[in-house]
């Protein structure tokens, strides 16, 4: 079996695409992966945001004692 073009769905809209030929894959086109990093971006700058929150927390209680 020799298959040349791997069709895989898009992880976000689920559009089926050519996974080997799709400079955007594993999503189906720009639009998609902009919107995944996008999200993705959001969701790390959330995390990071409270991250740091709770540092600061950490280095008052410390400074208390
Ligand atoms: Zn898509």
């Amino acid at each position: 079996m020799a298959e040349k073009s791997i069709k895989r769905p898009c992880p976000r809209c689920g559009t089926i695409v050519n996974f080997s030929e799709n400079p955007f894959r594993p999503f189906c086109s720009k639009r998609c992966k902009m919107a995944d990093l996008g999200s993705w971006l959001k969701e790390e700058y959330y995390i990071s945001t409270s991250f740091f929150e709770v540092k600061m927390e950490e280095q008052i209680a410390k400074g208390d004692k």
